[in-house]
């Protein structure tokens, strides 16, 4: 069994109270924390070349003795220093720029690793330089850090390289053999992984390029194993509990499906078939339903929340702004309109008796299908048996909102929705505890919306390319990054736009301003106009950004679109394209930044939802693509979730085969239980 094990870092041979201290701020507490503390980068020194063979163009790491120190002041203000060092083939100089402290570091006959790039310019000049290199005194007793590929890790000031590398090499020496492996074994046969101990060498130390790549896999799959163990138990839990076995009324379903104006895709009627199937199971659903803007998502929810009421439910559909409950709010009234089911709106902005009013015909059962924002899920709110809850825009909320939502009612079913089409290894881990349905076919009669990218010169030929659909019948949206005019950010804002095109460009329209600082009442007063056709254009902040659905709007311009990221235009676009009339998305963008241009481009290349979302993920990384805190998971250190899909999906298998495989599983695998317990506690 496990042999108990000292914790603090303080009994690591080297380390002492002043370490510990700086180790602490690397926030390095235990052992284990010391451990799993790695590289962030690795120079190899076993295959050290000689000074008369380098070249420019490739990053060298060089072993040599110090032979001379200089100081010049060419100018004023400018101090060079340059050492030069030798390893008996040929000599070379480092040079660092206003850096004469680093002088006393180098002593002549002391010898230094020294690595960095050759400078093209004293190349062809025949001298050999390296600027500001990367240097580590040798000290000829040692072996750790000669001789081998060695770590190389993110300091604090105070914290050497070598100390730091000789602390962790002392730890992993003493202790790193006792650690507890959790990896089941069957697992490690099964795919040859490396132990514990040796991985967590490989890792800091690596014998070999093979050693170091076995190491990483094995801690990397450990990582993503335990990852999936944590959601799938959660997912375990919420099935476990009895929650509404809903009766299929397939009469009230072909009606409504019937009063609608349209025929369902295949695809909706495929996912429409996968939520019922949830809902008439005894087990809760927990379903993701993913579908790009405008492939018909709503109409969805509204087959499952009229399974719902028709059971004697409550329906609870949350939206994540005020101007989406509304919208949702009349478009399911419609739909409703021909049943017997009352449809309520609840949000933040209404009167106290307005508010009080609709309480309480929640709580009497006065109506069936309750719309609203988070205050949904205020405190106070008493649901007369709520069966179905949809989320519309999951990303907004965040997974621990999910759970909380659960708490409501004996087990409602649940149904997320998201236009962010979520590429499948991240839907493996981040929604890992939902099961997935997508609807992936638009419409029938969308052409996709044609979309350009213009600079501030073309702003004219803009204008008179809406005026001419404006006269033809069709509206416009004109989206700004700020609402007033800022001093610090140089971009257009909503307001002053507004005022410029009112009274000249666009003097003979009809323009109205939406943003968020405008009160509600008006908010709701310039969207009823903007829907009924009553304003030809709409400026306004990104508050239409989602859901928002006015078919004759047919063009979107959007101002310094290089501030917005790709999934935020992605939205934009989807709130034209939805009607008969062909669409256009004009992006006005001056970027100036690589990334920048590389966005645009990516907009005016496809209209797919999916690559968008992964060109959005390769941009920005998974962490700010969720916002870290919102996504509710814990950092992997080693495990990359965009680039080991192989890995993500053994570790899901895995996983799937323990938790729903094996009975008291808990009991059969102790120590992953106990490890994913403890990662709960922190996330
Ligand atoms: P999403 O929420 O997925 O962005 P919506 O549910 O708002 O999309 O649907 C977008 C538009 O397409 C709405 O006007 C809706 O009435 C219409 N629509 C939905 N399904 C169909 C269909 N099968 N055929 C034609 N139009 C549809
Ligand atoms: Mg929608």
């Amino acid at each position: 069994m496990k042999k108990e094990l000292p914790k603090s870092i303080e009994f690591v041979r080297g380390v002492g109270t002043r370490y510990a201290r700086l180790l602490q701020k690397l926030d390095i507490y235990t052992i284990e924390d010391l451990l799993y503390y790695f590289p962030r980068d690795y120079q190899d020194r076993s295959k050290l070349v000689e000074i008369r063979h380098i070249v420019p163009g490739e990053l060298v790491t060089i072993k040599g003795e110090v032979i001379k120190i200089t100081e010049e002041r060419p100018r004023r203000g400018l101090n060079i220093l340059k050492v030069t060092f030798s390893d008996g083939t040929d000599v070379i100089n480092g040079v660092w720029f206003n850096q004469s402290y680093l002088k006393k570091q180098f002593q002549k006959g002391k010898s230094f690793f020294l690595s960095g790039e050759l400078n093209e310019k004293s190349w062809r000049f025949r001298k050999k330089e390296i600027f500001n290199p990367g240097y580590e005194e040798i000290d000829n007793t040692d072996t750790i850090h000669t001789g081998r590929v060695v770590p190389i890790y993110g300091l604090t000031s105070g914290m050497t390289q070598k100390r730091l590398r000789e602390i962790i090499y002392n730890a992993l020496k003493d202790f790193s053999c006792h650690f507890t492996d959790i990896l089941p074994v069957e697992i490690k046969k099964k795919y040859g992984f490396l132990d514990l101990d040796r991985s967590l060498w490989g890792l800091h130390f690596p014998e070999s390029r093979e050693h170091f790549i076995y190491a990483r896999a094995r801690l990397a799959f450990e990582e993503l194993f335990v990852l999936q163990l944590l959601v799938l138990n959660r997912k375990k839990g919420v099935l476990s509990k009895k929650g509404i076995q809903h009766k299929p009324c397939e009469k009230q379903i072909k009606e409504f499906l019937e009063s609608l104006s349209f025929e369902l895709t295949d695809a909706q009627k495929r996912v429409w078939q996968e939520i019922k199937g949830d809902m008439e199971k005894a087990a809760p659903m927990q379903r993701l339903l993913q579908g790009d803007v405008g492939s018909g998502k709503t109409v969805i929810a509204a087959l499952a929340l009229l399974e719902t009421i028709a059971n004697g439910y409550q329906g609870i559909i949350m939206a994540p702004t005020e101007i989406l409950a509304e919208q949702h709010y009349l478009k399911l009234k419609d739909m409703f309109a021909k049943t017997a089911y009352r449809v309520c709106l609840l949000i933040g902005s209404m009167s106290q008796s307005e508010r009080k009013g609709v309480l309480s015909a929640i709580s009497e059962k006065m109506v069936d299908l309750i719309v609203g924002t988070h205050t949904l899920f205020q405190e106070g709110i008493e649901y007369y048996k709520p069966g179905l809850i949809v989320i519309d825009e999951q990303h907004r909320f965040g997974v621990e909102q999910r759970y909380r939502l659960k708490e409501k009612g004996e087990n409602p079913d649940l149904l997320v929705m998201t236009a962010t089409p979520i590429p499948r290894t991240l839907s493996l881990t981040v929604y890992g505890d939902l099961d997935l349905s997508i609807v992936d076919e638009l419409p029938p009669g969308r052409s996709p919306v044609i979309t350009t990218w213009r600079d501030e010169e073309s702003r004219g030929k803009i204008y008179n390319f809406v005026k001419e659909k404006l006269k033809e019948g069709r509206q416009a949206y004109i989206v700004c990054p700020l609402i007033e005019p800022s001093e610090e950010v140089k971009a257009v804002s909503a307001m002053e736009l507004f005022e410029k095109l009112t009274d000249s460009v666009f003097k003979e329209f009809r323009v109205g301003l939406l943003h968020s600082k405008v009160s509600t009442d008006e908010k709701k007063m310039v969207m009823d106009q903007f829907r009924d056709g009553e304003l030809d254009i709409l400026v306004s902040t990104t508050v239409v950004e989602v859901g928002v659905d006015v078919p004759n709007a047919t063009i979107m311009i959007i101002e310094n679109a290089e501030r917005f990221g790709l999934a935020q235009l992605h939205q934009l676009r989807g709130r034209v394209g939805r009607g008969e009339h062909q669409s256009y998305c004009i992006m006005i963008a001056n970027p100036t930044t690589e990334e920048g241009r590389k966005r645009l481009t990516v907009m005016t290349e496809t209209t797919d939802g999916f690559r968008i979302a992964e060109e959005d993920l390769l941009i920005r990384g998974p962490g700010e693509f969720f916002g870290t805190k919102q996504s509710g998971m814990p950092d992997l250190k080693v495990a990359n979730i965009l680039k080991d899909h192989k890995l993500i999906q053994i570790a899901r298998k895995e996983a799937e085969s323990i938790i729903e495989g094996t009975d008291e599983w808990q009991e059969k695998y102790p120590l992953l239980y106990e490890k994913i317990n403890l990662i709960e506690l922190k996330v």
